[in-house]
């Protein structure tokens, strides 16, 4: 792979040797690092648990986002489909940035500050994803964290849901918890430490506040 990763493309085959997989795989999961990501690991894709209760949490307690985001529930691709389509990959990218300090996560008084940390795992997520597709995996595909609503338009609701289009058509897309990603349960399998962040703790009281995305490669 080039030095300069800008515009590769290369020839896409049927086969990927497992050394070249691996060496893939790793220059990603650097490249994660390199794009500002804390920590990044290269997991097996059956690592991810779709559960149903992720996304019910969606509705029960209300989220702000909800029903206002194309690509958060109701609206979004249903859990079936998502669980089916990841069963078809083997190896995903998961980093994940350290929010310092971590009351930055989700400080009601300065709401653009939080929102910052998601969009900065939503540019790692497409950048890892464009990375991956111009090296011939061309069904690689990316999951950000909270609502790209939050973190990249800050509109009250989804531009096209009103019909409008989308002014990041490359970098919006559904959240991992919004398809039922067990993103706590994943990040323990990981070895990464994490706490429970929600609306009567304090962030700033949190040892440590994760913002994480996902990119299916292969
Ligand atoms: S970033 Fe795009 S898809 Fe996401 S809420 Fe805004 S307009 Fe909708």
């Amino acid at each position: 792979m080039s030095k300069d990763q800008n515009g590769l493309s290369r020839l896409i085959t049927r086969e990927i040797p497992h050394n070249k997989l691996r060496q893939d795989l790793d220059c990603f999961r650097r490249k994660a690092v390199e794009f500002g990501a804390s920590m990044a690991e290269i997991i097996p894709a059956n690592w991810v648990q779709i559960d149903e209760r992720v996304r019910l949490k969606c509705a029960i307690p209300l989220c702000p986002h909800y029903q206002k985001n194309i690509y958060c529930p109701p609206h979004g691709p249903d859990l079936e489909n998502v669980a089916k389509a990841l069963s078809r990959y083997s190896w995903a990218i998961l980093f994940a940035l350290d929010v310092i300090p971590a009351e930055q996560f989700s400080d009601q008084s300065n709401k653009r500050q939080a929102a910052d940390w998601a969009r900065k795992a939503f540019e790692i997520v497409g950048r890892i994803e464009t990375l991956a597709l111009g090296s011939g995996y061309y069904l690689a595909m990316g999951f950000g964290q909270a609502s790209c609503k939050k973190a990249l338009c800050g509109q009250e609701r989804c531009l096209v849901l009103e019909g409008r289009n989308c002014p990041y058509p490359l970098k919006a897309r559904a959240s991992m918890e919004a398809v039922g990603m067990d993103v706590y349960g994943l990040v323990t399998k990981v070895g990464w430490d994490i706490y429970p962040i929600y609306r009567s703790v304090n962030p700033g009281e949190v040892p440590r506040a994760l913002s994480v995305g996902i990119v299916f490669i292969h």
